[in-house]
């Protein structure tokens, strides 16, 4: 497994008490030490590759509203905050994944995981929101379809909120199927169980407030794999969020490391069955920083022993 990062990605700095905070990053590296991948820099995303997601003037508005160097804090909404460093953190987090792309299709290894942050599952085509700025892990989705060819693509999102901006591009593209576990009623408000896409490539596997194991696993084993499987992919990214933990303090779900190990375990298998195991991770939310570290191990371990 390759691990594509870059420290750019700690200069991305919400104000003080933001849950999505520099040092999570640092947790998840934490986490991954032992496993010793070799790290690649992230580079910055070209403007091409983000505007196969977010149209051109969503990048010009982006591109005018994060702040220069020396300028403050700027807000796009509540919960979603422009630093100074967020410019080249949001175009590396991007970039991670159009990178992991091109070094799993050049056959280099067949896993990849990305350490970004700003997050990017919220972030719609036209709308940044919910601490995500560019859709990471739909940039790099349609990055294998257009740049290398690919027919299908999956994205396995198990965050524990809705990704949303994940959906809404597969809403217009069949070529890429999304499916999400995520607690609901919660944050978005979306990714109710008929929200199945005109094209019914999209899978919505909502689970109640106090949701554990049993309950998440139940509805990965008969809901996600099965349709991952019918789907057919020839590429899997996961949006890896980390906060269905049960120590997560955003959100009711009761997930154990034990479970992302088997969500590494399960994937990976299925990788292996439809896609020469190629499997692109990308990290999105989690935040208690001994959970994440932990989950992050857990999850990125079990997929490298498969
Ligand atoms: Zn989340």
């Amino acid at each position: 497994m390759l691990l594509f990062t870059h420290p750019a990605m700690l200069a991305h700095a919400p104000p003080p008490g933001h849950p999505e905070r520099p040092a999570r990053l640092e947790a998840v590296l934490r986490g991954l030490e032992p496993l010793g991948l070799p790290v690649r820099d992230a580079p910055l995303a070209t403007r091409a590759q983000v505007e196969r997601v977010h149209p051109r003037g969503l990048v010009d508005a982006m591109e005018e509203a994060f702040p220069k160097p020396g300028e403050g804090l700027a807000a796009l909404d509540a919960d979603t905050f422009l630093s100074d460093g967020t410019r080249e953190a949001a175009w590396r987090a991007a970039g991670a994944v159009v990178a992991a792309v091109d070094a799993v299709t050049a056959g280099e290894d067949a896993q990849a995981f990305c350490a970004v942050r700003p997050p990017g599952h919220h972030a719609e085509p036209a709308q940044p929101m919910g601490f995500c700025i560019f859709n990471n892990v739909a940039v790099g989705a349609l990055h294998a379809l257009e740049a290398h060819g690919l027919a299908r693509v999956a994205v396995i999102d198990f965050d524990v909120h809705h990704g949303n901006g994940t959906q809404a591009t597969a809403q217009k593209d069949p070529r890429l199927f999304f499916a999400s576990t995520h607690q609901s009623p919660l944050y978005p408000g979306t990714g109710l169980a008929h929200e199945r896409g005109p094209a019914g490539n999209i899978l919505n596997a909502p689970l109640p407030p106090g949701a554990g194991s049993a309950e998440w696993r139940a509805a990965m084993e008969r809901e996600v794999l099965p349709a991952l499987h019918d789907f057919a992919p020839e590429m899997i990214f996961v949006s890896a969020g980390f906060d269905a933990h049960e120590a997560d303090p955003l959100a009711q779900m009761r997930l154990t490391d034990a479970d992302y190990a088997w969500a590494g375990e399960r994937l990976s298998a299925a990788a292996l069955s439809l896609c020469a195991g190629k499997i692109v991770s990308t990290l999105e939310g989690g935040y208690d920083l001994g959970a994440l570290t932990r989950s992050t191990q857990a999850y990125a371990g079990a997929l490298t022993r498969a």
